[in-house]
């Protein structure tokens, strides 16, 4: 309940409550929470300072027992008609305001983590050989994007040029002529740890502040030209966008299901029976407005708190601000794929969208919007809110 009136399918009811950082004219960037179809300025109705840094960093960094404290303050003072002479000044229209860069983002690492998004990639480009590399059941491959380029949502996308080899031609020098999606859920380290030491399975919610969406957007002609041996490169640097609202991880509590089960067991160090972090989120994207897939995030095989314990296995240290990305999320279903190559099988089949237009890779003027939704307690939902991406010509 609540003295400020939230529609019942907003998604950002007081079981969500995800953090931002927003600016109006004039004014300078601060952090704020989403509810209903408005944002609390947390600097303003808290007076803390640690909300005024313009990003969530420093507040991320205070560890899972302040995030709680807050959100439980944030919880009653919006909840209970007795604080809201106090709390109504400090909120203004989310339509009034622009969203910036939530965090600072330190390292950004990309998993792999979709078996289905994996086997149909790999009948793609090795037909005839097993559509999984011999590693995939027993660790979760990721690769080293490129922390600088991460944008927020709305970021416009220029089809970025490099090098790709033409079938039985010589590489040339251009704009990519694939240029793709991927729709993929990420997570925000808050809590870092010291160099040499593991963060096992177990600490995942000590570590993990929260939770946004992601467009890995991917030149898949660069890519298959460059990613031997050392994996993706400048296919994936050009751009990665993510939504503007970190939902916090304990909204997701809800949400938590049994991941798929593993064969053959995962090393010790990855299995998860006591600590499933499978997450039932609905992701949903739109090319052009026009719904061309619903990925279930259900569905991966390897959950966040694997891929957490994998990057630290070898002592490597987390810094505040790390972001890690699923990779692609891809269902079974042939409108449950993350990547429009998948859903056009490499161009083979392409998309009829409803204006009888065709696509199998984006053309310049393209708009993708990646939106998601997760169970709420009460059958109320959480909203992620949505990133979004126009794609302008080359330069
Ligand atoms: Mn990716």
């Amino acid at each position: 309940m609540s003295w400020l009136p939230v529609a019942a399918d907003s998604g950002f009811g007081l079981d969500n409550l995800p953090y931002g950082v927003f600016s109006t004219p004039g004014t300078a960037p601060r952090t704020g929470v989403a509810v209903g179809d408005q944002v609390l300025d947390l600097a303003a109705a808290t007076g803390d300072d640690v909300h005024a840094t313009g990003s969530l960093n420093a507040f991320m960094a205070r560890g899972p027992s302040a995030w709680a404290a807050v959100r439980r303050q944030l919880q009653e003072r919006l909840g209970d008609p007795a604080h809201r002479a106090t709390v109504e000044p400090h909120l203004l229209p989310r339509a009034d305001v622009t969203l910036q860069l939530p965090v600072e983002v330190a390292d950004y690492v990309d998993f792999y983590s979709s078996r289905h998004h994996a086997e149909a990639l790999g009948r793609m480009f090795r037909p005839g050989s097993p559509p999984l590399p011999p590693n995939w059941e027993h660790l979760p491959i990721g690769y080293h994007g490129r922390a600088g380029t991460v944008a927020v949502s709305g970021t416009p996308v220029v089809r970025p040029c490099g090098q790709r080899k033409p079938a039985d031609a010589d590489p040339v020098l251009g704009a990519s002529q694939r240029l793709d999606i991927e729709a993929e859920v990420g997570f925000l380290v808050g809590v870092g740890s010291p160099l040499g030491t593991a963060v096992p399975l177990a600490d995942f919610a000590e570590h993990v502040f929260g939770v946004c969406l992601v467009n890995d957007w991917s030149a898949r002609d660069l890519q298959a030209w460059e990613y031997v041996p050392l994996g993706p490169f400048l296919g994936k640097s050009f751009l990665t966008s993510v939504s503007p609202w970190v939902v916090p991880l304990a909204a997701l509590e809800p949400a938590r299901v049994a991941p798929p089960a593993r064969d053959p067991q995962p090393l010790p160090y990855l299995r998860d029976d006591d600590h499933p972090w499978g997450l039932d989120i609905t992701l949903e994207v739109r090319l052009n407005g026009e719904l061309v897939s619903s990925p279930p995030f259900r569905e991966m095989y390897w959950t966040a708190a694997q891929q957490l314990a994998h990057l630290t296995v070898n002592g490597a240290s987390l810094r505040t601000g790390d972001l890690f990305a699923s990779g692609t999320v891809s269902g079974p279903g042939a409108r449950e794929r993350g990547s429009l190559i998948e859903l056009c099988w490499g161009g083979a089949e392409p998309l009829t969208l409803a204006d009888g237009s065709t696509r199998t890779f984006l053309e310049d003027g393209d708009v993708v919007t990646i939106s998601a939704t997760a169970p709420g307690p009460d059958d109320s939902r959480i909203g992620f809110g949505e990133v979004t991406g126009q794609v302008l010509p080359a330069r």
